[in-house]
This record gives C-alpha cells, sequence and structure tokens, in this order.
C-alpha cells in the first residue's frame, strides 16, 4: 500500500482566490510585525511561484487587506497604495482586484476613524471582490493568517485557508482541474 496515498483529500479548485497581505504573502524587512513604513515588506519564500502557478492555471486573484498602519500615521495612502500596486503587478494580481482598509475604529487620525464592514473581520472587501468578479460564495477562497481573516471568510460566506497551509504541498486547493476530469 502506498502510504501516502491514505492522506491524500480531495482538492477543490476555485475560481477566485483572494489573499491577505501581511504575513501572508509578504513579511517586514525590519522584522517588525506590522510594516513600519509602507515600503517594509518582502515576498515570503515560495509564496510568488505559487501566485504565477494560480495565474496561468485560469483562477482569478485578488487582494483584501486591512492597513490600519494609515489611521495611525505610519504611512500615507498614496505611499502604501504604490506599494501594494506594485507587489500586485509582480504577481499578476489586476488593479481591480486589490481591496484596501485604511479605516480602524480607534484611529488617531479622525478622518481614518470609523466603524467598517470593509476592514477585516467584516466581508465588506470579500463581498466586493465576489461581486467585482462574478464569483459565487462556493467559487472563493480566503487566505490569510490570523483569527480576524478566518472570521471574514466566515462573514462573507467563503471557505478559508490557513497560508502556511495554502502555500504547503497539504492544501486541500487544486490548482488545476485534473486532466481526466472530462471522463467523469
Ligand atoms: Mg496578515
Amino acid at each position: 500500500m502506498n502510504r501516502r496515498r491514505s492522506y491524500k483529500r480531495r482538492k477543490t479548485l476555485y475560481k477566485l482566490i483572494i489573499f491577505d497581505v501581511d504575513s501572508t504573502l509578504t513579511v517586514t524587512k525590519s522584522g517588525a510585525t506590522f510594516r513600519k513604513t509602507a515600503h517594509d515588506w518582502q515576498w515570503m519564500l515560495g509564496r510568488l511561484s505559487k501566485l504565477h502557478q494560480l495565474k496561468q492555471a485560469g483562477v482569478r486573484l485578488a487582494i483584501a487587506t486591512n492597513q490600519g498602519g494609515v489611521a495611525f500615521g505610519y504611512f500615507e495612502v498614496a505611499d502604501i497604495l504604490r506599494e501594494l500596486q506594485a507587489m500586485a503587478r509582480i504577481a499578476g494580481i489586476p488593479k481591480g482586484g486589490l481591496y484596501i482598509c485604511y479605516t480602524h475604529p480607534k484611529a488617531s487620525k479622525e478622518m481614518f476613524r470609523a466603524v467598517d464592514n470593509r476592514r477585516k473581520p467584516g466581508p465588506g472587501m470579500l463581498l466586493e471582490a465576489m461581486r467585482d468578479f462574478e464569483a459565487s460564495p462556493e467559487e472563493t477562497l480566503y487566505v490569510g493568517d490570523l483569527p480576524e481573516d478566518e472570521e471574514a471568510a466566515k462573514n462573507a460566506g467563503v471557505a478559508f485557508e490557513w497560508a502556511d497551509k495554502f502555500f504547503s504541498e497539504d492544501s486541500h486547493v487544486a490548482i488545476q482541474a485534473p486532466s481526466d476530469s472530462s471522463a467523469k
């Protein structure tokens, strides 16, 4: 018996996969938990190649990220937007696939102080992505690293996978339909 076979689960193919950014796709260069400046980021190992694989297989890719640092004056909207757009461009994620929430309920900058259902764990950004990419909840997966990410997925009614798992061999996510799928 092939022992590995017993661990194999059915993999799911998604039309739309939405990703968190910080500690899901990127980490800081400074070693801090959260970026101190807009350009304080670098790709995590293996992330970019997997995104390219998914893109090539025809999966629609999007980003949904809380950037509350703006609300506390760590960086400006224009600066973080430029960095996220550059990141998305490298990954092959379209400009329209970038969903960012700048608000925070306790923001020090008043104009960003808000209770907003776009801010995770609210489902707002995920719902916007599903609408824009015409994907149903069943066709959509959210990938993140924090409980608020898991909660946002639940609130939007979509599947969730932890980033570490998603980017490992053990992921339950299929990159493309098996070649014999037409035989079913
Ligand atoms: Mg994160």
